[in-house]
Protein backbone atom coordinates (compact mmCIF):
# COMPACT_ATOMS: atom_id res chain seq x y z
CA UNK A 1 0.00 0.00 0.00
CA UNK A 2 1.36 3.07 -1.18
CA UNK A 3 0.60 6.27 0.42
CA UNK A 4 -0.46 7.25 -2.82
CA UNK A 5 -3.16 4.52 -2.74
CA UNK A 6 -4.25 6.41 0.70
CA UNK A 7 -5.09 9.56 -0.82
CA UNK A 8 -8.73 9.45 -3.01
CA UNK A 9 -9.93 13.03 -1.78
CA UNK A 10 -13.56 13.71 -3.87
CA UNK A 11 -15.60 16.18 -3.08
CA UNK A 12 -18.55 15.13 -0.67
CA UNK A 13 -20.64 17.71 -2.75
CA UNK A 14 -21.93 15.79 -5.22
CA UNK A 15 -23.26 12.80 -3.17
CA UNK A 16 -24.83 14.26 -0.58
CA UNK A 17 -27.55 17.79 -0.49
CA UNK A 18 -25.31 20.16 1.38
CA UNK A 19 -28.96 21.57 1.94
CA UNK A 20 -30.57 18.75 3.63
CA UNK A 21 -30.19 17.96 7.08
CA UNK A 22 -31.42 14.21 6.37
CA UNK A 23 -28.90 12.26 5.19
CA UNK A 24 -25.63 14.49 6.98
CA UNK A 25 -22.70 12.56 7.29
CA UNK A 26 -22.04 12.39 10.96
CA UNK A 27 -25.10 13.56 12.73
CA UNK A 28 -28.23 11.36 13.84
CA UNK A 29 -30.43 10.86 10.77
CA UNK A 30 -33.69 12.31 10.77
CA UNK A 31 -35.06 11.71 7.30
CA UNK A 32 -39.16 11.29 6.53
CA UNK A 33 -39.46 9.19 3.22
CA UNK A 34 -40.57 12.08 1.81
CA UNK A 35 -37.11 14.25 2.50
CA UNK A 36 -35.35 11.07 1.80
CA UNK A 37 -37.22 10.67 -1.85
CA UNK A 38 -36.50 14.65 -2.52
CA UNK A 39 -32.82 13.95 -1.30
CA UNK A 40 -32.43 11.33 -3.83
CA UNK A 41 -33.74 13.03 -6.77
CA UNK A 42 -31.27 16.10 -6.31
CA UNK A 43 -28.39 13.70 -4.89
CA UNK A 44 -28.93 12.13 -8.72
CA UNK A 45 -28.97 14.79 -10.91
CA UNK A 46 -25.75 16.88 -9.30
CA UNK A 47 -24.10 13.19 -9.74
CA UNK A 48 -24.94 12.42 -13.15
CA UNK A 49 -23.90 16.61 -13.65
CA UNK A 50 -20.95 15.76 -12.66
CA UNK A 51 -20.20 12.52 -14.10
CA UNK A 52 -21.03 14.53 -17.63
CA UNK A 53 -19.39 17.34 -16.80
CA UNK A 54 -15.80 14.93 -16.35
CA UNK A 55 -16.46 13.66 -19.67
CA UNK A 56 -12.67 13.39 -21.34
CA UNK A 57 -10.99 12.79 -18.29
CA UNK A 58 -12.81 9.13 -17.54
CA UNK A 59 -10.03 6.45 -18.00
CA UNK A 60 -10.92 2.70 -18.75
CA UNK A 61 -9.05 0.19 -16.31
CA UNK A 62 -9.95 -2.85 -18.23
CA UNK A 63 -9.05 -1.88 -21.77
CA UNK A 64 -10.64 -0.98 -24.49
CA UNK A 65 -13.65 -3.12 -24.61
CA UNK A 66 -15.09 -1.04 -21.69
CA UNK A 67 -16.90 2.29 -22.91
CA UNK A 68 -18.06 4.28 -19.91
CA UNK A 69 -22.16 3.80 -19.82
CA UNK A 70 -22.29 7.26 -17.94
CA UNK A 71 -21.14 9.23 -20.79
CA UNK A 72 -23.37 8.65 -23.50
CA UNK A 73 -26.02 11.65 -24.34
CA UNK A 74 -28.49 9.08 -25.10
CA UNK A 75 -28.10 7.47 -21.56
CA UNK A 76 -27.89 10.64 -19.62
CA UNK A 77 -31.44 11.41 -21.09
CA UNK A 78 -32.74 7.79 -21.65
CA UNK A 79 -34.70 5.60 -19.37
CA UNK A 80 -32.09 4.19 -17.34
CA UNK A 81 -31.74 7.38 -15.65
CA UNK A 82 -35.27 8.11 -14.89
CA UNK A 83 -36.12 8.58 -11.46
CA UNK A 84 -38.73 5.94 -11.80
CA UNK A 85 -36.70 3.13 -12.87
CA UNK A 86 -34.60 3.87 -9.57
CA UNK A 87 -37.74 4.64 -7.17
CA UNK A 88 -38.91 0.88 -8.51
CA UNK A 89 -35.98 -0.81 -7.30
CA UNK A 90 -35.35 1.14 -4.01
CA UNK A 91 -39.39 0.13 -3.97
CA UNK A 92 -38.65 -3.60 -4.34
CA UNK A 93 -36.05 -3.37 -2.10
CA UNK A 94 -38.03 -1.96 0.73
CA UNK A 95 -40.78 -4.40 -0.06
CA UNK A 96 -37.96 -6.17 1.18
CA UNK A 97 -38.02 -5.13 4.47
CA UNK A 98 -35.81 -2.47 4.32
CA UNK A 99 -37.12 0.45 6.48
CA UNK A 100 -34.52 2.49 7.13
CA UNK A 101 -35.09 5.66 4.89
CA UNK A 102 -31.58 7.47 4.73
CA UNK A 103 -30.24 4.03 3.34
CA UNK A 104 -33.10 3.90 0.54
CA UNK A 105 -32.26 7.19 -0.39
CA UNK A 106 -28.81 6.60 -0.68
CA UNK A 107 -29.90 3.84 -2.79
CA UNK A 108 -31.83 5.73 -4.96
CA UNK A 109 -29.22 8.51 -5.23
CA UNK A 110 -25.98 6.58 -6.10
CA UNK A 111 -26.43 5.76 -10.11
CA UNK A 112 -25.80 2.45 -9.90
CA UNK A 113 -24.96 1.94 -13.98
CA UNK A 114 -22.61 4.02 -13.90
CA UNK A 115 -20.62 1.27 -11.80
CA UNK A 116 -21.03 -1.55 -14.30
CA UNK A 117 -19.91 -1.92 -18.13
CA UNK A 118 -22.32 -0.66 -20.61
CA UNK A 119 -23.27 -4.01 -21.57
CA UNK A 120 -24.97 -5.10 -18.21
CA UNK A 121 -25.53 -1.12 -17.58
CA UNK A 122 -29.61 -1.89 -19.07
CA UNK A 123 -29.97 -4.21 -15.75
CA UNK A 124 -28.75 -2.18 -13.10
CA UNK A 125 -31.50 -1.09 -11.64
CA UNK A 126 -33.01 -5.45 -11.35
CA UNK A 127 -32.31 -5.87 -7.86
CA UNK A 128 -29.30 -8.71 -8.93
CA UNK A 129 -26.05 -9.17 -8.71
CA UNK A 130 -23.95 -8.59 -11.47
CA UNK A 131 -20.78 -9.26 -13.11
CA UNK A 132 -18.02 -7.50 -12.81
CA UNK A 133 -15.21 -8.91 -14.33
CA UNK A 134 -12.21 -10.87 -12.39
CA UNK A 135 -14.66 -13.25 -11.39
CA UNK A 136 -16.62 -10.54 -8.87
CA UNK A 137 -19.95 -9.07 -8.95
CA UNK A 138 -21.57 -5.97 -7.74
CA UNK A 139 -23.46 -6.89 -4.81
CA UNK A 140 -27.22 -6.85 -4.91
CA UNK A 141 -29.10 -3.49 -4.28
CA UNK A 142 -31.15 -5.10 -1.36
CA UNK A 143 -28.24 -6.44 0.14
CA UNK A 144 -26.07 -3.65 -0.21
CA UNK A 145 -29.31 -1.87 1.81
CA UNK A 146 -29.87 -4.46 4.23
CA UNK A 147 -26.63 -4.80 6.03
CA UNK A 148 -25.64 -1.05 5.59
CA UNK A 149 -29.19 -0.62 7.20
CA UNK A 150 -28.06 -3.63 10.26
CA UNK A 151 -24.30 -1.95 10.49
CA UNK A 152 -25.67 1.84 11.11
CA UNK A 153 -28.96 0.95 13.62
CA UNK A 154 -30.17 4.25 13.15
CA UNK A 155 -27.12 6.43 13.48
CA UNK A 156 -24.82 8.18 11.40
CA UNK A 157 -21.38 6.25 11.73
CA UNK A 158 -18.11 7.86 12.12
CA UNK A 159 -15.06 5.32 10.39
CA UNK A 160 -16.35 2.36 8.34
CA UNK A 161 -14.48 -0.28 7.16
CA UNK A 162 -15.56 -1.78 4.44
CA UNK A 163 -13.95 -5.38 2.90
CA UNK A 164 -14.14 -5.87 -0.87
CA UNK A 165 -14.21 -2.44 -2.66
CA UNK A 166 -15.37 -4.46 -5.73
CA UNK A 167 -16.34 -1.73 -8.37
CA UNK A 168 -16.84 0.71 -5.28
CA UNK A 169 -20.37 0.82 -5.10
CA UNK A 170 -21.24 0.02 -1.88
CA UNK A 171 -18.49 2.30 -0.95
CA UNK A 172 -20.46 4.93 -2.57
CA UNK A 173 -24.17 4.69 -0.53
CA UNK A 174 -21.85 4.27 2.61
CA UNK A 175 -20.49 7.66 2.10
CA UNK A 176 -23.41 9.16 2.22
CA UNK A 177 -24.16 8.61 5.84
CA UNK A 178 -20.98 7.86 7.25
CA UNK A 179 -18.06 10.62 8.35
CA UNK A 180 -15.40 8.36 6.71
CA UNK A 181 -15.48 4.87 4.50
CA UNK A 182 -12.10 3.31 4.45
CA UNK A 183 -12.59 0.38 1.82
CA UNK A 184 -9.87 -2.12 0.64
CA UNK A 185 -10.17 -4.35 -2.79
CA UNK A 186 -6.90 -7.16 -3.21
CA UNK A 187 -7.02 -7.52 -6.72
CA UNK A 188 -5.36 -4.64 -8.23
CA UNK A 189 -7.81 -4.35 -11.13
CA UNK A 190 -10.68 -4.07 -9.19
CA UNK A 191 -9.24 -1.60 -6.88
CA UNK A 192 -7.86 0.40 -10.72
CA UNK A 193 -11.66 0.64 -11.22
CA UNK A 194 -12.90 1.52 -8.18
CA UNK A 195 -10.64 4.90 -8.16
CA UNK A 196 -12.01 5.16 -12.29
CA UNK A 197 -15.46 4.93 -11.20
CA UNK A 198 -15.58 7.08 -7.95
CA UNK A 199 -13.03 10.01 -9.43
CA UNK A 200 -15.48 11.44 -11.42
CA UNK A 201 -18.22 11.68 -8.29
CA UNK A 202 -15.90 13.51 -6.10
CA UNK A 203 -16.77 12.20 -3.02
CA UNK A 204 -14.61 13.88 -0.32
CA UNK A 205 -15.24 10.87 2.03
CA UNK A 206 -13.78 7.68 0.62
CA UNK A 207 -10.50 6.26 0.94
CA UNK A 208 -9.79 3.38 -1.35
CA UNK A 209 -6.81 0.81 0.07
CA UNK A 210 -5.12 -1.82 -2.39
CA UNK A 211 -4.47 -4.41 0.04
CA UNK A 212 -5.67 -7.64 2.02
CA UNK A 213 -8.33 -6.58 4.12
CA UNK A 214 -8.36 -9.89 5.98
CA UNK A 215 -5.89 -7.96 7.88
CA UNK A 216 -7.85 -4.91 7.77
CA UNK A 217 -6.37 -1.88 8.49
CA UNK A 218 -4.81 -1.26 12.02
CA UNK A 219 -3.45 1.81 11.50
CA UNK A 220 -6.75 3.27 11.19
CA UNK A 221 -8.47 1.83 13.84
CA UNK A 222 -10.94 1.32 15.94
CA UNK A 223 -13.59 1.60 13.55
CA UNK A 224 -17.42 2.40 14.09
CA UNK A 225 -18.06 -0.22 11.61
CA UNK A 226 -17.10 -2.62 9.96
CA UNK A 227 -18.99 -5.14 6.66
CA UNK A 228 -17.48 -7.61 4.34
CA UNK A 229 -18.29 -7.78 1.15
CA UNK A 230 -17.32 -11.43 0.62
CA UNK A 231 -17.55 -14.45 2.65
CA UNK A 232 -14.92 -16.20 4.96
CA UNK A 233 -15.50 -19.03 6.69
CA UNK A 234 -14.87 -17.47 9.90
CA UNK A 235 -14.79 -13.32 10.49
CA UNK A 236 -11.26 -12.76 10.60
CA UNK A 237 -9.71 -11.96 14.23
CA UNK A 238 -8.11 -9.16 13.12
CA UNK A 239 -11.25 -7.20 12.66
CA UNK A 240 -13.03 -8.08 15.91
CA UNK A 241 -9.98 -6.50 17.44
CA UNK A 242 -10.49 -3.50 15.12
CA UNK A 243 -13.58 -2.70 15.91
CA UNK A 244 -14.36 -0.27 18.85
CA UNK A 245 -16.42 -1.10 21.33
CA UNK A 246 -20.27 -0.43 21.15
CA UNK A 247 -19.29 -1.03 16.90
CA UNK A 248 -20.95 -3.15 14.67
CA UNK A 249 -19.52 -5.66 12.13
CA UNK A 250 -22.07 -7.13 9.60
CA UNK A 251 -20.41 -9.90 7.45
CA UNK A 252 -21.65 -12.81 5.09
CA UNK A 253 -20.00 -15.94 7.17
CA UNK A 254 -20.01 -19.12 5.54
CA UNK A 255 -19.09 -21.35 1.67
CA UNK A 256 -21.71 -22.96 0.31
CA UNK A 257 -24.28 -22.23 2.71
CA UNK A 258 -23.83 -18.65 4.00
CA UNK A 259 -25.49 -16.50 6.59
CA UNK A 260 -25.43 -12.89 7.23
CA UNK A 261 -24.13 -12.23 11.04
CA UNK A 262 -24.40 -9.18 12.80
CA UNK A 263 -21.16 -8.99 15.42
CA UNK A 264 -21.55 -6.28 18.35
CA UNK A 265 -18.03 -5.27 20.40
CA UNK A 266 -19.61 -5.60 23.97
CA UNK A 267 -16.36 -4.79 25.62
CA UNK A 268 -12.69 -5.09 25.32
CA UNK A 269 -12.81 -8.81 25.69
CA UNK A 270 -16.64 -9.50 24.67
CA UNK A 271 -18.33 -9.66 20.98
CA UNK A 272 -21.90 -11.21 20.86
CA UNK A 273 -22.72 -12.83 17.23
CA UNK A 274 -26.41 -12.72 15.82
CA UNK A 275 -27.47 -14.90 12.32
CA UNK A 276 -29.48 -12.34 10.60
CA UNK A 277 -30.48 -14.26 6.96
CA UNK A 278 -29.39 -16.20 4.17
CA UNK A 279 -27.14 -14.78 1.40
CA UNK A 280 -24.45 -15.36 -1.56
CA UNK A 281 -21.25 -13.84 -1.63
CA UNK A 282 -18.46 -14.54 -3.58
CA UNK A 283 -15.73 -15.75 -1.16
CA UNK A 284 -13.29 -13.67 0.99
CA UNK A 285 -9.53 -14.78 0.28
CA UNK A 286 -6.09 -13.94 1.90
CA UNK A 287 -3.43 -11.95 0.27
CA UNK A 288 -3.45 -9.60 -3.10
CA UNK A 289 -3.21 -9.99 -6.34
N1 LIG B 1 -18.50 -3.91 -2.46
C1 LIG B 1 -18.82 -4.41 -3.77
C2 LIG B 1 -18.90 -5.89 -3.84
C3 LIG B 1 -17.64 -6.43 -4.36
S1 LIG B 1 -17.57 -8.17 -4.52
C4 LIG B 1 -20.04 -3.70 -4.32
O1 LIG B 1 -20.07 -2.50 -4.16
O2 LIG B 1 -20.91 -4.27 -4.94
C5 LIG B 1 -16.45 -8.59 -3.24
C6 LIG B 1 -15.03 -8.11 -3.44
O3 LIG B 1 -14.29 -8.57 -2.32
C7 LIG B 1 -14.31 -8.63 -4.67
O4 LIG B 1 -13.91 -7.57 -5.46
C8 LIG B 1 -13.13 -9.40 -4.10
O5 LIG B 1 -11.95 -9.27 -4.86
C9 LIG B 1 -12.96 -8.72 -2.75
N2 LIG B 1 -12.21 -9.48 -1.75
C10 LIG B 1 -12.25 -10.80 -1.45
N3 LIG B 1 -11.38 -11.09 -0.45
C11 LIG B 1 -10.80 -9.90 -0.10
C12 LIG B 1 -9.80 -9.53 0.85
N4 LIG B 1 -9.20 -10.42 1.65
N5 LIG B 1 -9.44 -8.24 0.91
C13 LIG B 1 -10.00 -7.31 0.12
N6 LIG B 1 -10.91 -7.59 -0.81
C14 LIG B 1 -11.32 -8.87 -0.93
Amino acid sequence: MTAKDKRFPLPLSSVVNQKSKAIEPGGRSTAMPQTAMRNAAHHLSGTLAARAAQKTDVKSPQGAGKTDVGLSPSLLSGPLVSEGIRKAMVMRVAQQGVKDATVLAALQAVPRHLFLESGMASQAYVDASLPIGHHQTISQPYIVARMIEVLRNGTNLGRVLEIGTGCGYQAAVLSVMTREVYSIERIKALHELAKSNLRPMRIANIRLLYGDGMLGLPQEAPFDGIILAAAGLEVPQSLLKQLRVGGRLVAPVGGRHQVLQLIERVSNYEWKSSVLEQCHFVPLHSGVI
